[in-house]
């Protein structure tokens, strides 16, 4: 039996690829049980990884004893009512980004948590790169000066194996702003230890995704420490690399190959003095993600990204999609709710 049990709620790509080493990498953590809709898919799921228990409903697993925290990466339009779900049973719950497809519902699923005294996080994996930790280091210590602006370069191409929801049904919240300017804003948020207040936009749909679901968006966000950030993200662009800027007005961050799942890329200084690479000791960004779950769940720390940060986050995604749709800026912060508010 081990220490922590995890449970694994929706049998999908990144559970696979990332999330069961990832916990099977944290000393006394196993993941016990997964849950999918489809039976067939949880049984074949477990039996891949070793997972003792399948189940096809996300009850069934919240009633099994062994298990303490859910992961939950189903489609985004499930994520609501299951995290709801598993803080009702007592369970700790790391979440997938985005948390949902409305601040209303990400706000609730954060104060259902605090409430039932669980443990919240949302996966945003960059926060644990090595490369994005010293920017911010560097950022917080002046080596650039006073920050001013960033470059958030984030075009990619969404690979046939997860194209499927994210391209063709935006009920499930598809599409290049809550699959990847969420993670660009969280960035954006880590590393200047700012807030978004708005955001101006433009997004490209019909080139990969069906129509009226964006495959491409350009966003410039304006942040409350005066910076202006541009993001550059979408599912439809297999050669331009990807990074981030930062410049200041004593010298530039530069972050390349960093957005990214994998633990690569380098970072560079350049100021007065020239241009030096900045040494990182990369680290799996899936494994450290649950390292610092596992110690929020002992009461030594936080996640790397709470659920709260989900919210702010996402509220800064909704920000792009909204000025994408008006042509006008959108506010882009949010409030959060008091305690007692699950509802
Ligand atoms: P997948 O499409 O692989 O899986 C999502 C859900 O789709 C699964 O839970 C599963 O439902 C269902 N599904 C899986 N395989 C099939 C199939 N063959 N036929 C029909 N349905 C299937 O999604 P991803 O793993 O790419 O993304 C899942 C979540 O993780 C999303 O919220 C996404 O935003 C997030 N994500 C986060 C990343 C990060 O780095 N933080 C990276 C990638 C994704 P069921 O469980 O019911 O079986």
């Amino acid at each position: 039996m081990p220490d922590v049990g995890w449970g694994f709620i929706g049998a999908s790509t990144i559970a696979r690829e990332h999330m069961v080493a990832a916990v099977r990498a944290q000393p006394g953590h196993d993941v016990v049980a997964v849950a999918s809709a489809r039976r067939e898919r949880a049984e074949a799921f477990a039996a891949e990884h070793g997972i003792a228990r399948a189940y096809d409903s996300v009850h069934a697993l919240l009633a099994d004893q062994a298990v303490k925290a859910v992961y939950v990466s189903t489609t985004n339009e499930r994520h609501c009512e299951q995290v709801l779900a598993a803080a009702a049973a007592g369970k700790h719950v790391l979440c997938e980004k985005p948390l949902a497809l409305s601040v209303d519902d990400a706000q609730r699923m954060v104060a259902a948590c605090r409430d039932a005294g669980v443990v919240m996080a949302t996966n945003h994996h960059l926060r644990n790169a090595a490369t994005h930790r010293k920017l911010r280091e560097l950022v917080a210590q002046g080596a650039i000066g006073r920050p001013l602006y960033a470059r958030v370069f984030h075009a990619v191409h969404l690979r046939p194996l997860v194209q499927g929801w994210r391209i063709d049904r935006p009920q499930a919240g598809g599409g290049a702003i809550l699959d990847i300017v969420v993670h660009d804003a969280d960035v954006l948020r880590f590393v200047f230890q700012a807030e978004p207040v708005r955001a101006l936009a433009m997004c490209q749909s019909g080139v990969m995704a069906r129509e009226g679901i964006e495959d491409g968006a350009m966003a410039v966000f304006e942040l409350d420490n005066g910076v202006l950030a541009q993001v550059h993200a979408a599912f439809t662009v297999p050669h331009a690399g990807t990074g981030i800027e930062i410049h200041g007005d004593r010298g530039s961050l530069i972050g390349r190959g960093v957005m990214t799942a994998h633990p690569v890329g380098d970072v560079l200084l350049r100021d007065a003095q020239g241009e030096h690479a900045v040494p990182v000791v990369h680290e799996n960004l899936y494994a450290g993600g649950v390292a610092r779950f596992s110690e929020a769940m002992r009461g030594a720390g936080r996640p790397a990204a709470t659920g709260e940060d989900g919210v702010r986050s996402l509220a800064a995604a909704l920000a792009v999609a909204e000025a994408c749709r008006t042509g006008a800026s959108a506010p882009a912060g949010v409030h959060m709710r008091p305690l007692s508010d699950a509802a």
